[in-house]
Formats: C-alpha cells, structure tokens, sequence
C-alpha cells in the first residue's frame, strides 16, 4: 500500500464554513496554511438578473439555498438538494463553495495512515479494499464517489461556475470526467470560486431530488438523482437527469434522458427510462446494490414529474 507524501498535505488551502477542512486539520490530513475566506457583496447571497436567472455567491450557506422562497420556485431542484444534504448545523455554516470543492469522503483518503491516489500515493486502496459506499461507475483509476450534492443538482442545470481566474466552467470543467484519479476537481493551486451562474429557468419545467440512504440523516447519499423536465402536449420534452454518489463525478444519465425527450409522458417510457439509467455501469463487488436504487430513484422521480 502506498504512503502519501508531504507535499500533498501541505498544500495551502481556503476556509469557507471549515465543516469539511477541520476535520482534516483535525486528523493530520490537511497541514498547509490556511486561507480564510471572507465574504462580500459579490461572493454571498442570491442576485437575480432581469431574464429570471439567479446567481448564487460562493459564500451563501446551503441553508440560505434550502430555505430561498424564490429559488425554491425557479429551481427547485437545487433547493430541495440543498434541503436534503447533510444536518441543519452543518447547511447552517457549509457553505455552497466549499461544498463545490469538498474531499473525498473515502475512508481510506480521510486516513491520514493510508495513501492513495490523492494524496500521491501509487493506487486506490479501496478498490480492492472495502469500497461499500463506493462508485458503481467505474470511470477512473480511484473508486471513491464525488462527495458533492451540489455539483449533482447544479449539473442538472447547467450552472456556470466563476472563478477568480476564469468563468463560464462548466460543472465537468470544475471537475472532471472521472478519469483523473488524483483530485476532486480541476481548480488551479490558489483558485477560488467566487459565484455560480444559473441559467433562467425553463417555462413550466418541473424538477424533484431524491437521495437513498443508509440512515435517516447526517449521512453522504448512497445514490441521488435529480431530474427535470417539461411535459408539453403529453410528451417529455428538455429533460435532464443527473445523479450523484455512484460515479468519480456527478453523472447525467443520457441513455434515461434519450428514452424520455419526445416520447409520451406514460409508463412505459418511464419504464424504459428507469432500465436504461444503468446504461455503462461498471459496478465493483460490493456496489452492485446501486444500480437497483438508481434504478427505482429515476422510475419515481420522472413518475411524480409525469404525475
Ligand atoms: C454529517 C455530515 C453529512 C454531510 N452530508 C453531505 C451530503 O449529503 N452532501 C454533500 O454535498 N455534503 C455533505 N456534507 C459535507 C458538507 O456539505 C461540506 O463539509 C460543506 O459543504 C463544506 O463547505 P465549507 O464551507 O464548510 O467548506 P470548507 O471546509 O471551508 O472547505 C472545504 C474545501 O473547499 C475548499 N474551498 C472552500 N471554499 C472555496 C472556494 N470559494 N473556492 C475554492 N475552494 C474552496 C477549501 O480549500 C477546502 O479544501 C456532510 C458533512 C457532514 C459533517
């Protein structure tokens, strides 16, 4: 097994909330300094812009997110991942920056005793260790899941993310495809996320989240999705699905939306859709038990859409 190497430690690094980076100065992981960031007008809360489309600063806390009346009515599917994501202690200070750019929940990676991939070591232990909670995509060489509800919900639609040094990312520009096994996303050394751009939401578009897990609360998701769409003249029409906590990165679920876009919004092509969200799984040994809560997560979210 590999042993990670002081260069990563002490990599500098911000504090939003510090939720996610206490814990990692607590236990060692994370030894560099510390750059504590401060909030201004650009950086936090909820702009609207005169198109209906809202900007979100890096800085808001997720609760402000979950209990935003407005947001809740233009992008729903934000608001209620922001509701269902973590416990109100922690969406009171965490921040949607920090959530943006959180570490791996691996055990393996949170144990300053094991290397990996992450932290320069040579392998992912968990891929042949114990990868219970684990990708189910198999799309790079390390197997943990990207820990953020955020980034899944944002994907679903098509939120653009500014930096300091750059804007219109994308949430695979922010993070990756999957393959680079050596990060949790693609920010520059020193490169802070500022705001997140919302396009304006689509006319009468509905959108629902739905996490499974393994116990009631204050737990990562075993597997979530969100999905959005219109229903016009009966058929499915601009429909996104993302989903969360089965892949190195949020996924959108194309082989479910192909199925869906177009097609008459009754139970068979639900049916078909919710078969097809496995399409290119590569499950490990123990994360088989995923697909079948995928599975089930994207039948009852687009039924309660179609409803
Ligand atoms: C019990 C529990 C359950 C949880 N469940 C979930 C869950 O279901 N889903 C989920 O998504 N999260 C979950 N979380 C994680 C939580 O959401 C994150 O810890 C939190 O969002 C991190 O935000 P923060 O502001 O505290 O970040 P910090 O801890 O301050 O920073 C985290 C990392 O982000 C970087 N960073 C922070 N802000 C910026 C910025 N503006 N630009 C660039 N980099 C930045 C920092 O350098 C650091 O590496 C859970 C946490 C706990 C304790």
């Amino acid at each position: 097994m590999s042993v990670a190497t002081a260069e990563v430690l002490s990599a500098p690094e911000f504090r939003a909330a510090g939720t996610d980076l206490s814990e990692r100065r607590r236990s060692g992981l994370s030894c560099g300094s510390v750059i504590d960031l401060t909030a201004s007008p650009d950086t936090i809360g909820i702009a609207w812009n005169a198109d209906g489309a809202a900007q979100i600063g890096a800085l808001t806390a997720i609760a402000a997110i979950a209990s935003d009346a407005r947001l809740a009515q233009a992008y729903p599917g934000i608001a209620a991942a922001a509701q269902g994501l973590a416990t109100p202690q922690i969406r009171h200070m965490a921040t949607l920056g920090g959530n943006l750019a959180q570490r791996s929940r691996c055990w393996y990676f949170r144990n300053p005793q094991i290397g990996c991939l992450k932290k320069g070591g040579s392998d992912c232990p968990a891929r042949a260790g114990n990868h219970l909670y684990h990708v189910a995509f198999d799309l790079g060489p390390c197997v943990a899941p990207h820990p953020s509800t955020m980034a899944m919900a944002l994907l679903a639609y098509d939120a653009k993310i500014v930096t300091d040094r750059r804007s219109g990312l994308s949430i695979t520009d922010l993070l990756g495809d999957g393959s680079n096994g050596t990060a949790d996303n693609l920010l520059a050394s020193g490169e802070r996320i500022e705001r997140i751009e919302l396009p304006a939401p689509l006319a009468g578009e509905r959108a629902l989240y739905k996490r499974a897990i393994s116990r009631t609360h204050a737990e990562w998701p075993l597997v979530e999705i969100c999905v959005r769409a219109v229903i016009s003249g009966g058929t499915f029409q601009q429909v996104h699905i993302t989903a969360g906590g089965i892949a190195p990165v949020p996924l959108r679920l194309a082989a479910s939306v192909a199925a869906l876009e177009g097609k008459p919004a009754d139970a068979s092509t639900i049916a078909q859709a919710a078969e097809l969200a496995t399409s290119g799984a590569r499950p490990l040994t123990m994360t088989g038990y995923k697909l079948d809560l995928l599975t089930g997560l994207v039948r009852d979210l687009v039924e309660r859409i179609a409803a």
